[in-house]
C-alpha cells in the first residue's frame, strides 16, 4: 500500500496512471498533479469507476521548487514519479530532496533554453571534452549522486521503454547470458500507422530536438559522432516486417558506457519512414524546429513550440494508429568461452493498447515501465541510496513485472545482427 504523487497528465503520464489504477494493491493513493488542473481532473474521472486507487488532482508548476516541495509535504508521497518533460527533471528533484521522498523519471535533463549562457558554457565544454553534442545527458543529474546519497534517497531516471526497459533487457542478457557481452545495438521500431502526413508519436518538442540532432556510438569506451541520419540500415522485424531504421543519439548508451566498461560497442538505431523524414528536413531548412525565440507580429514566439501548437497532439494519436513497436536490444558475447548472440525484445499492438487504456503503444510502452520503476521503488525491490539508471538494479523482478503489466518479453537466442 503506498502513495504516488505523480507530475504530469500527457500521453505518458496517462498511461502510467491506468496502470498504477490496475495496480491498487501497489498504488492505493496517486495524486496527479500537473500545469493544467483540468487535465488531470479528466484522467481522475475517467479511472475512478474502475479503481480500488484514491485517486486525487493538483495543479502545480513544477518549476516552482518551493510550491512543488510544499505540495510534497502536505500530500507526503512514498515516491515522486515524473512523467512531466525533461526541463523540469532537476527542479523536481531538488523538491524530492527538500521533502525527504524517493525520485522517479523517465527522460534525462535537458533545457528548454538552450541559449541560456551558463548552461551553453557547460554543454560546449562537454561536447569538446566528451565528443557528443546531444543538447540532453546525465552529467546533470548524476551531480545529484551525493545528495541523494547523504539524504538516503533514490533517485531511478529513465525508466521508460528506450531508456528503461532496454536497459533492463541489457542487465538481463548479462545476469542469464553472457559472461561478456561485446555489442549492443539498441532497436527501437514504430510500424504503426496514424494516417496523419506527419505527426510525433510523443512530445513534438522533445521528439523532434532528438531525431534532428547529430547521430551517435560508443565504441572502445569513445563516442563517436556522424550527420544526423547519416547511417541507414535495413531489418526485418518480428511481428512487423522489413524498415529502414538509422543510428541515433540515445540517452542510454551513455548511462550503459559507463556502468558496462567492457562493451565494445553501442549503438541505437529508430526505424523513419520516408515521409517523416522530409518532413522534417524542410521543417528544418526552414528554421521550424529552432528552440530561439523569434519576433512575429509584435509577439516573440519560438519555432519549434508553434510548431507544437500546429502538429496533432500525441495523446489524440491512439484511435487512428494501426500496427505493432518491436523494440529490443541485439547483443554479441561469450558464455563458457563459445561465441554468442542473442535478441530480446517486446511486440506491442497499437490497437491492443488504445483498447485497454485509450493510449496508441508509443505511450504505453513508456507508461507501463514508468509505473513498474515506481512499483519497485515503493516496494524496496529497487531501492539504494544514490543516483541510478535500469541496468544498475536486479533485473528480474522488473522483467517479470513486464510480463504481467502488459510489456511481454520474447528471447531470440539466433537473430539475424545488424552489420
Ligand atoms: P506530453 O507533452 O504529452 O505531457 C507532458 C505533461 O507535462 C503535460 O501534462 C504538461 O502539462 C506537463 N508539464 C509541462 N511542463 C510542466 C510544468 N512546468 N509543471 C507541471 N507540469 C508540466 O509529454 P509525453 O507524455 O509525451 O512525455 C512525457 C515524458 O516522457 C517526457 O519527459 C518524454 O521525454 C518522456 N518519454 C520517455 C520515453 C522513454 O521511452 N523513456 C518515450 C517517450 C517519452 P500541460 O498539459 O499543461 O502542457
Amino acid at each position: 500500500m503506498s502513495r504516488l504523487l505523480i507530475i504530469g497528465c500527457g500521453g505518458v503520464a496517462s498511461v502510467a496512471i491506468a496502470k498504477c489504477c490496475q495496480n491498487s494493491e501497489v498504488f492505493s493513493e496517486i495524486c496527479i498533479a500537473s500545469r493544467t488542473k483540468s487535465k488531470c481532473d479528466a484522467v481522475a474521472e475517467k479511472w475512478r469507476p474502475t479503481t480500488k486507487t484514491q485517486i486525487t488532482t493538483a495543479e502545480i508548476d513544477a518549476m516552482d521548487v518551493a510550491a512543488l516541495t510544499k505540495l510534497i509535504n502536505d500530500y507526503k508521497p512514498d515516491a515522486v514519479l515524473n512523467v512531466a518533460l525533461p526541463y523540469q527533471d532537476l527542479a523536481i528533484m531538488d523538491a524530492c530532496l527538500e521533502a525527504g521522498v524517493h525520485y522517479i523519471d523517465t527522460a534525462n535533463y535537458e533545457p528548454e533554453d538552450t541559449d541560456d549562457p551558463e548552461w551553453r558554457a557547460i554543454y560546449e565544454k562537454r561536447c569538446k571534452e566528451l565528443g557528443f553534442s546531444a543538447y540532453f545527458d546525465y552529467s546533470w543529474q548524476w551531480a545529484y549522486q551525493e545528495k541523494f546519497e547523504k539524504a538516503g534517497l533514490t533517485a531511478l531516471l529513465g525508466t521508460g521503454f528506450d531508456p528503461g526497459v532496454t536497459s533492463v533487457f541489457v542487465a538481463y542478457a548479462k545476469k542469464h547470458y553472457f559472461d561478456t557481452i561485446d555489442t549492443i545495438d539498441i532497436l527501437d521500431c514504430n510500424g504503426g500507422d496514424h494516417g496523419y502526413k506527419f505527426a510525433t508519436n510523443f512530445n513534438p518538442e522533445i521528439n523532434l530536438r532528438e531525431v534532428s540532432a547529430p547521430g551517435s556510438y560508443m565504441e572502445n569506451g569513445k563516442w563517436v559522432e556522424i550527420p544526423a541520419m547519416s547511417i541507414k540500415r535495413e531489418y526485418d522485424f518480428p511481428q512487423v516486417g522489413m524498415k529502414d531504421m538509422y543510428l541515433l543519439h540515445h540517452e542510454e548508451i551513455e548511462a550503459l558506457g559507463r556502468n558496462l566498461p567492457e562493451v565494445k560497442r553501442i549503438r541505437f538505431f529508430m526505424t523513419f519512414g520516408q515521409s517523416y523524414l522530409d518532413h522534417m528536413r524542410c521543417l528544418e531548412d526552414v528554421g521550424m524546429l529552432s528552440t530561439t525565440p523569434v519576433m512575429h507580429n509584435g509577439v516573440e514566439i519560438v519555432p519549434i513550440q508553434f510548431l507544437k501548437t500546429l502538429l496533432p497532439d500525441p495523446a489524440t494519436l491512439g484511435p487512428r494508429t494501426k500496427g505493432k513497436t518491436n523494440i529490443g536490444c541485439i547483443f554479441t558475447g561469450k558464455k563458457d568461452d563459445k561465441e554468442k548472440k542473442l535478441f530480446i525484445y517486446n511486440v506491442c499492438d497499437h490497437e491492443e493498447c488504445y483498447k485497454e487504456v485509450g493510449s496508441q503503444a508509443i505511450s504505453y510502452t513508456t507508461g507501463v515501465p514508468a509505473m513498474i520503476g515506481a512499483m519497485m521503488v515503493v516496494q524496496g525491490l529497487w531501492k539504494k541510496p544514490g543516483v541510478f539508471t535500469t541496468d544498475e538494479f536486479d533485473p528480474d523482478p522488473y522483467m517479470e513485472a513486464l510480463n504481467k503489466w502488459g510489456l511481454p518479453w520474447v528471447v531470440d537466442e539466433n537473430p539475424v545482427l545488424v552489420d
